[in-house]
Formats: C-alpha cells, structure tokens, sequence
C-alpha cells in the first residue's frame, strides 16, 4: 500500500504539511496519491540514522551484505503486480519495459552479492616488511578499500527501477558498505516507496541496523541541497540531467567538507556513419537507427541524438529511409506533461537555427504527452558553428551532420563536449584508414561500439557507463556493472599494524582466500 509518507529507516514518517501527488501521462491526470514532502527534521533524522548505521554496517563481512543484496530483490520480486501497476501508471512506459527494467534491477542487487561473495574486490595490497633492507628497513604496508560513510542518491525520471530507489546508485553503495538516503524522485515516489518498502522488509529479515536505508519525497530541489550539504552525508550518486548534476556538484564543492558527487548526465552519443557502411547496409542501419531514436519514447541517455556522415549519395539515401522509417513508427507517451513540454520546447528551438532542414516530422495529431519524433540534417560547417545544434533534446530526436569529408567530421568530433557513448559504422579496415576519426571520438567517449546501436547498457563488470564531462562528473568511474561499487570507498593503508588487529582482507592468512596483490604478485595464496 502506498502511504505516502517518508522512510526514516524503517519509521514511516510524515511530519510535514506540504504535500505532492505523482502524475499518470497516459491519463494526463494526477494520481491519487498523495506524498509528504520530507522536512528539516526528517531529513536530519535520515541522516542521524545513516550515521549511526554506518558504524555497525560498515564492519560487515561481504557475506552478510549479499544477504542483505539478495533479500532486496527477492522482497521486490514479491511486491508482484502491483509494483508493476504503480510503474507503468507513473511513468506511461509499457508492461514489457516494466518487468524487463525490474529484472534487470533484481540482477544488479544480485550481481553485487556475487561481488561480495567473491571478494577481491577490495583490491588487498600487501608488501611485506623487509627489516634488513640497507640502508633503511621496509616496513610492513598494507591497503584495502573501505566504505566512506552515508551516500545520497537521486534517481532519475526515466528508469524508474534500474536509476532510481533500488538502482545501481543504492546498490552499489549498499553494497560498498554505505547506508543510502534515497531522494525519491517525484515523478515515480509511488514506485519509489513500494521499493524501500521492500529494502527495509529486505534489511529488517537480514539484521541490518535501522538507518541503512531512508527514503526522502519531495517535489521540489530544496530537500535534495539540504541533503547534499548535510555534514552526515559524505558522498552522492546522481543520474539526470547535466542542469540537475552539475547544481549538485557545485553545491557539494562549497560544502566546509567537500564530498564526492558521482553525477551520470545527459549525452547526444556521437554516430560515425562511415563510407562503406552506408554503401553496403545504408538502409538496414536506418531502419536500426530510426527504432534506437524512438526507444522508450527517446527517453534514453544512451538516444543517438547525432549522426555524422560524409556527403555522398549513399549519405542521402541513408537519410532519406530514416526520415522514411521513422515516420512510420508510433510515437509514444512520455514520462510527464513537463518532460513532453522540454522536448517540445528543444525541438522547435533546434529546429529554428540556421542551417538545419527537416529531414522527418511526424505531424499527425497524437493525445497530450505524446512526443512526436523529428530529425534534422545540417552541414558540418553549420553544425561547427553552432554551439547550440550540440545539446541533448531529451525524446526522440536526432540530428544528421553532413560533414563534407573526413577533416571536417574530426573537426565536428573535437568540438563536441564530453559523451557517454559514440558508435562507429563501417567495416574493420576503416577503422584502421581512419584512425585520427576514430582516436577523435574515442578520445570524447566512456563507452566506444563498433557497428551497433548506443541505445542498450549491458550490466556486467566491463560496462563503462559514464564519460567525460559533462556526460558525468568523473569520467574514471562508471556507475553502471560491478565497478559502480569503486566510487564509495576509498584506500587506507595500514603500517606495521598489529597482525590480529588487520581485516580479514589484509591477514596473512587470507581467511577470505580473496585474489589479493602480495610483494607484487597476484595470488590468493597465504603469505
Ligand atoms: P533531473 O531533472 O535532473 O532530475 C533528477 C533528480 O535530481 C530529481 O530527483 C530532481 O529533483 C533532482 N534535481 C534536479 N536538479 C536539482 C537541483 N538543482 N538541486 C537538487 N536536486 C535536483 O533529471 P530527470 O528528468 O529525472 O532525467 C532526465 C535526464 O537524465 C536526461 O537528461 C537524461 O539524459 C539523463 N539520464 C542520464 C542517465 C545516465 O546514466 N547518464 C540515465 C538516465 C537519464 P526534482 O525533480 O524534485 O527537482
């Protein structure tokens, strides 16, 4: 049942009087649900508990947090339909994506138990001590990765499950050995709050501390900066858009203690259309093209909102069937009347800049919160020029750039600001003859696909999902696959400490029989 109310740990908890409601796109109504925005104390109180739960949580074996991990994703299996129901009312997005998005959520939390289990990931560093060494002895050093304390984590609008509550943010960070403090995002805390319903049933059955995890509601942007600027809180995790994470970032850098903030933004994912793929497969790639900008109403980070190519009239038939494909296809609900009104807003901007012409719009009447998809096409030297045609439209959106050669097209590459993404088309011996076009966007990219579609993020530990910015705010962490957990923990080193005293990770006898870095060599063996 949905309460409305906030999770101050497993409290449930509505001091204040103002008050939201969630929005069903589909219905172009307002939900019935009513939800307290969290106050001053409550969101105090979250951070008091955090604290207090870190002391005992963050000493934890690997065992006991997987647990924990598991226990989530069975709990959120066991909220059914109903979750699924609350999802889909929420967001506008279909049944399919809905169970599709809660697998994937339910094997995150259980691909980070696998990684405690496992346990080297807390990269154990020893270099034993060396008493004779000339002229000065060696001493004994060793290092591990240990959890930084309480994280804050704002989930963003379009993956209501997989980047919100229970989303790679929390599950990694629970899984570092940080509490979390959820800021609900306020167009799913329906959905949100049925999901820490399940991660306090989830941390009540496994023994956790009460503060492990909170759940804040608000409309608005006052609870998410207090929580950022709260002494208590000493790391955040956010996915949204670059206005949203980078207002965070600087806030967490005025902070007397500045804190980390993993912040996953927007992106436009660069493709590089090169000679022989549009020759040989034009028209199949423009028929993949049209269905990845139309995805999940091109409510992706991951949207293909650039296609560069080199003039050619295999670059004007490539074109010609996307705009064709395209408007073939059904245009889909979005998420909220205000994310349709942006994309509105976008579009008809972008579509006023010199240079651009219209290569597809879909015209025909649609019901209210429909995004009706649009492509434009404009010269590389426009686009070179044009500072704006280079931001995100959030929908289903794209723009070709007809670059008149290769110079050209590196040229536009190194204009463009930071991306999650960038996709090259063409065969394997072109990527070798344009290697600096290549060397170009790779040197833009977090994540680099050769003949694919951006749209899709494998989770699995070789995923890099995050980018140079302002695709994230540090692009040496991903906060997507097992690798998310490195951004909540930091190294210490302990010098010729007493043996009884060290971590499990760190004992000469390795009772965790983890992969561990001794005097040098990778070994699981006892020193
Ligand atoms: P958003 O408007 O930035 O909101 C994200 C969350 O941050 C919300 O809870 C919002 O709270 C909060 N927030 C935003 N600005 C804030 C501020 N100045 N101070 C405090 N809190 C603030 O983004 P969204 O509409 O949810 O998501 C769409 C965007 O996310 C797109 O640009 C998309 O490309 C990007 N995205 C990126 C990834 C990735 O992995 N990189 C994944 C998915 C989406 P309020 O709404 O209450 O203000």
């Amino acid at each position: 049942m949905i309460t409305g109310k906030n999770y101050i740990g497993k409290e449930l908890s509505a001091k204040g009087s103002d008050t939201y409601s969630t929005f069903d796109p589909k219905l172009n109504l307002k939900t019935d649900w009513t939800f307290h925005e969290a106050t001053k104390e409550e969101i105090d109180a979250a951070a008091d508990k955090a604290q207090e739960a870190f002391q005992r949580y963050k000493s934890f074996s690997g065992e006991k947090k997987a647990e924990f991990l598991v226990a989530i994703a069975e709990e959120i299996e066991a909220l059914g339909d109903p979750l699924i129901d609350t999802y889909i009312r929420e967001s506008g997005l279909p049944e399919g994506r809905a169970k599709g998005e809660r697998g994937r959520t339910m094997g995150q939390l259980r691909a980070f138990a696998d990684l405690l289990r496992e346990g080297s990931w807390v990269e154990a560093t020893i270099d034993t001590a060396q008493p004779e060494r000339e002229p000065m002895p060696k001493v004994d050093l060793r290092k591990m990765l240990v959890p930084i304390g309480p994280i804050a984590v704002f989930g963003a609008s379009n993956f209501p499950f997989a980047f919100s509550t229970a989303g790679g943010d929390t599950a990694s960070a629970l899984a570092a050995g940080c509490p979390v403090i959820v800021k609900s995002h306020p167009l799913h805390s329906g959905t949100g709050e049925l999901i820490s319903s399940a991660i306090i049933k989830a941390a009540e059955r496994t023994g956790m501390p009460d503060g492990v995890f909170s759940n804040l509601n608000s409309s608005g942007i006052e609870v998410g900066q207090r929580l950022v600027m709260h002494p208590k809180v000493k790391g955040v995790g956010f996915t949204g858009s670059i206005k949203g994470g980078t207002a965070l970032y600087q806030l967490a850098n005025e902070r007397d203690e500045p804190i980390p903030v993993f912040a996953e933004m927007g992106s436009i994912n660069p493709v590089v259309a090169l000679p022989s793929a549009l020759m040989d497969k034009g028209d199949d790639w423009a028929k993949q093209y049209a269905g990845s900008i139309m995805l999940g109403g091109g409510q992706f980070c991951t949207n293909p909102g650039l296609i560069l190519g080199m003039e050619s009239h295999s670059l004007d038939r490539f074109v010609d069937t996307l705009g064709k494909e395209i408007e073939q296809l059904e245009p889909t609900c979005m998420l909220h009347p205000d994310i349709h009104r942006n994309y509105e807003k976008g579009k008809q901007e972008l579509s006023g800049e010199q240079g651009t012409h219209v290569v597809a719009d879909y015209e025909s009447e649609v019901a209210p919160n429909v995004a009706q998809q649009k492509v434009l096409a404009v010269k590389g030297s426009d686009f070179l020029q044009n500072t704006k045609l280079h931001q995100e439209v959030f929908g289903p959106f794209s723009i070709v750039v007809r670059c008149k050669d290769a110079g050209e097209l590196e040229k536009v590459l190194n204009k463009l600001e930071g991306q999650l993404t960038g996709t090259i088309l063409g065969s394997a011996d072109e990527v070798v003859k344009h290697d600096t076009v290549v060397d170009a966007l790779r040197s833009k990219v977090g994540r680099i696909i050769f003949n694919g579609v951006p749209t899709g993020v494998e989770v699995c530990p070789a995923m890099q999902h995050g980018g140079p910015f302002p695709a994230s705010t540090d692009s040496r962490f991903t906060s997507v696959g097992t690798s998310a957990a490195r951004r909540w923990v930091r190294p210490v080193a302990f010098q010729n400490w007493p043996a009884a005293s060290l971590p499990d990770a760190l004992k000469d006898a390795n009772p965790l029989g983890i992969s561990r870095i001794v005097d040098g060599q990778h070994t699981d063996a006892k020193i």
